[in-house]
């Protein structure tokens, strides 16, 4: 008998998420480096000061002035026609996944995804007993679309979760292979596109709001946490059909979201030229960090995201911690061999690419010789 005296399935787990630690160049959570300006906080802290005079009473539940602002925003990143009814917001989007998996998982239902995906996927349909299923993706971390569609119509599941750009590769998904599992899948599921990184992709990278109008079962995820520099908050939204947001209010909690949430994001909603003003300097960053690393003879996945996925080395946690005792923080995630590097400042870049040039110098820690790839 082991106490306490928790679920079978969940004896042993290690909680998910990335070492906290305190050293200068933090480059491990994918976190936007420019927090917002003194002006911006006084109003943030203003709308927060105005919501606690009422902290009395519960906030609104329907969040109805955070969904309009929302939604507007979201007719202008790549959607048209969002109305406040196709939207919905929770504590992080990984708080609207969960959500999702409550209402559309459950026993006798399966979710899928195509490795390698977001870690915390799984852990969404292990705690609303969703039957697990990974499909793999291609050696680009493309998906071959014959191959989704054929395991989609297989095993019928009824979610399926496409984070893109993905996390940890960065890889965006064409408009074909979104419309292509929504018809795989059909009416019996729904499709989670999670755009978690969309406003860093690049140009011609397309969102998959355009498509919400052509597929009834498709669910576009977003959060304030990466290009709106509003991790701390914890504000994630969806865009759907309002049938899906209905669906959704028979599992939240009851005022899941609270006045200083609503009041702080609706204030940051405001501020979003501000906010997001640096998404297109990190983009710049992201690129030429890409290219420098190749320059490096490292493989790096192609990025549409505010990271890269660089390896390949025979001992990376060495890597890693090499990286670390040298000040840089990164995350040791991905397939074997890979290591993830967020973009930051170019300050911070310049630490760590000296961090890495220094590390890349003893032999174990080189990186792998590689036949004809990038
Ligand atoms: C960071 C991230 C999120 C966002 O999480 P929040 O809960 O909104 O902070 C969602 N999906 C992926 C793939 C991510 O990497």
């Amino acid at each position: 008998m082991t106490f306490p005296p928790i679920r079978e399935e969940l004896q042993g787990i290690e909680p998910y998420g990335a070492p906290q630690l305190d050293v200068p160049v933090q480059l491990n959570v994918n976190e936007n480096p420019y927090g917002p300006s003194p002006a911006t906080a006084a109003d943030i802290a203003a709308a927060a000061g105005a919501a606690a005079t009422t902290l009395n009473r519960y906030p609104d539940r329907e969040f109805t002035a955070l969904r309009e602002g929302l939604a507007a925003y979201l007719n202008t990143s790549g959607g048209s026609g969002i109305t406040p009814d196709m939207v919905w917001a929770a504590n992080g989007s990984n708080e609207v996944m969960l959500q999702l998996l409550q209402a559309f998982g459950g026993p006798g239902r399966a979710a899928l995804s195509f490795a390698p995906t977001y870690a915390m996927y799984p852990e969404y349909a292990r705690d609303t007993h969703t039957e697990w299923l990974v499909g793999k993706r291609e050696d680009d971390f493309g998906l071959d679309l014959d191959r989704a569609r054929a395991l989609v119509e297989e095993r019928r599941p009824s979610v399926v979760l496409l984070p893109s750009p993905n996390n940890p590769t960065g890889t965006a998904l064409p408009t074909e292979a979104v419309s292509t599992l929504c018809e795989a899948v059909g009416e019996g599921g729904i499709v989670v596109v999670d755009e978690a990184y969309t406003e860093f992709r690049r140009t011609g990278t397309p969102s998959a709001l355009e498509m919400l109008p052509t597929h009834r079962n498709l669910v576009v995820t977003r959060t304030m946490s990466k290009a709106f520099a509003l991790a701390g908050a914890r504000l994630g939204y969806l865009a759907a059909d309002p049938a899906i947001c209905d669906a959704i209010r028979v599992v939240r909690l009851p005022y899941h979201l609270s006045s200083v949430t609503q009041a702080t994001a609706l204030a940051a909603l405001r501020h979003a030229p501000e906010l997001l003003g640096r998404v297109a300097d990190l983009r710049v960053e992201r690129d030429s960090c890409v290219a420098w690393l190749r320059e490096q003879g490292l493989q790096v996945a192609e990025s549409d995201a505010n990271f890269a996925l660089f390896g390949t080395f025979a001992d990376r946690r060495a890597v890693w911690q090499g990286l670390l005792d040298r000040g840089v923080l990164i995350r040791e995630t991905g397939p074997e061999g890979w290591l993830r590097v967020s973009i930051g400042t170019p300050d911070e870049m310049m630490a760590f690419k000296d961090a890495l040039i220094d590390v890349m110098k003893t032999e174990p820690m080189r990186p792998q010789p590689t036949e004809g790839s990038t």
